[in-house]
């Protein structure tokens, strides 16, 4: 999914992406007692948290990870037992690669790369797939709502939705691409300044064994303890306590790398509470949805091509976006997002494949759906230590972001997706918010 067409020139290099260093192997037996005094304590073992840790162990400081998870990865994991082939069920893209911390990764530790970039081969409304004259109009609008919402952040903050009325068909498709299937919001919850910000996607790579099996390889010699709720943390005295079901531990920082969904759900207790100015960054930069359905056909293919896009788009705002067999695979990969993907989040499974297979049926014909093996769905927004996809900024509240990043009492600090700037809702960014986060901390723990 892309989002900004004109920015690279002006982010590039802004990031720079170095190879991180090699670590000991080290990693706790579930039930063995934690390491109770180390320099930094971190919340989460996904892409910040891991990415935290290896900063701080790599200058020299003791860090344990705190996890509640059975796994390392958080947002990112990929598992082949489902599928016989290994699936994405978080992130998939490794997004803006020539500034991104995995792709060097990826590479080094020789994962199979794919370039994929977003130019929707496909597009239907209703069952009528658009003419190449229309999918030019289709790009024309899409970079012309890139342009008028450029000239309306400079001004002011808002909804995207108030800068470009929506009405054809062609407009509804680009509407959708850009909120629902990229933001993860509807259109008209997109915030001006929250989608100016982001950085442009491209170029964008696909892994074969799994964006989750780069992440996961990042976390080998990081101490975490898996099964490992945080409850409580008290910050109040010199240092900060973090408390869990298998002890407590004792930092002289904490770095919290936990979603905005979490930190909203009030699932750890912070004490004393947080200021009000950070709970209100929280509820205003809220988790949005993305959710995927993948379809494991039976080798039709439904004359569409290894890695092509198609987007199914309807009046009614039940959009579909299809990934078609990435390396080959048999896996049809649907993604649903914004309001419409917390619905089917919430109708489950069998539902959502329904759906899925509905949006197949409309377009290549009724026996369709004889070719679906398996299909299931991802579950996110369930998930108690996740809680949605990521996050996106409340129209108007797209500063919120820079609070969600700022200290507190200069031992309780965050990072994640959510404070990655142009970076924000990826993982790379999220790596990069870690590692930029570890660096503030180590000016207090030095
Ligand atoms: C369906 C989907 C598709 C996506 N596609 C892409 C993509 O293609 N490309 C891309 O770059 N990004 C994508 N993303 C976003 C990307 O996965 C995230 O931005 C990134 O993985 C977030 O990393 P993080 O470290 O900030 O948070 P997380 O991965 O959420 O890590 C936080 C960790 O904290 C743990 N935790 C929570 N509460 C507690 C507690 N009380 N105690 C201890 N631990 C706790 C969680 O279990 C989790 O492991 C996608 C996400 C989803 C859901």
């Amino acid at each position: 999914m892309s989002r900004r067409l004109s920015r690279r020139d002006l982010l590039a290099g802004l990031a720079g992406a170095s190879l991180l260093p090699a670590l000991p192997r080290l990693t706790f037996a579930q039930g063995s007692a934690l390491p109770a005094n180390p320099d930094v304590a971190i919340i989460g073992a996904g892409s910040a948290g891991l990415s935290a840790a290896r900063t701080l162990i790599a200058a020299g400081k003791s860090v344990v990870v705190l996890e509640a998870m059975n796994r390392i990865g958080g947002r990112a994991f990929a598992e082949s037992e489902t599928f016989g082939v290994p699936f994405d069920w978080g992130c998939a893209w490794i997004h803006s690669a020539d500034r991104n911390p995995y792709f060097p990764l990826a590479k080094e530790w020789g994962f199979t790369l794919a370039q994929h970039d977003d130019s929707l081969d496909r597009a239907y409304y209703g069952s009528r797939r658009l003419t190449p004259k229309e999918m030019g109009r289709v790009k024309r609008i899409y970079r012309e709502i890139i342009h008028v919402n450029e000239a309306a952040a400079r001004r002011r903050d808002g909804a995207v939705s108030s800068v470009r009325p929506i009405r054809t068909p062609e407009e509804q498709i680009a509407a959708t691409f850009m909120g629902p299937m990229d933001m993860a919001v509807d259109f008209d919850e997109l915030a001006i300044r929250d989608y100016d910000d982001q950085a442009e996607l491209e170029p964008n790579y696909l892994v074969r064994e799994g964006f989750g099996s780069v992440v996961k390889r990042l976390g080998d010699g990081v101490p975490v303890s898996l099964f490992t709720p945080v409850k409580r943390v008290r910050y109040g005295g010199p240092g900060v306590v973090l408390e869990t079901d298998k002890g407590d531990v004792t930092a002289r920082a904490c770095i919290v790398t936990v979603s905005t969904g979490v930190l909203r759900a009030g699932s750890i207790a912070f004490d004393p509470v947080l200021p009000g100015w950070k709970e209100q960054a929280i509820a205003d930069v809220p988790m949005a949805m993305l959710a995927k359905i993948p379809l494991l056909l039976d080798g039709e293919r439904f004359g569409l091509q290894p890695f092509e896009d198609m987007i199914c788009e309807q009046p009614s705002n039940q959009d579909i976006y299809f990934l078609a067999f990435p390396f080959d695979s048999n896996l049809l990969i649907g993604f649903v997002g914004g309001d419409f993907g917390w619905e089917l989040s919430a109708a489950g499974r069998e539902i959502a494949a329904d759906f899925a297979v509905g949006a197949l049926k409309r377009i290549f014909g009724a026996d369709a759906g004889k070719h679906i093996v398996k299909s299931d769905m991802t579950r996110w927004g369930a998930n108690p230590w996740v809680r949605g996809a990521y996050s996106a900024a409340r129209p108007g509240r797209t500063a919120a972001r820079r609070e969600l990043g700022r200290p507190v009492a200069n031992r309780l600090f965050f990072a994640g997706e959510a404070l990655a700037g142009e970076f924000a809702q990826t993982c790379g960014g999220a790596a990069l918010s870690g590692r930029a986060t570890a660096r503030e901390v180590l000016k207090v723990v030095a």
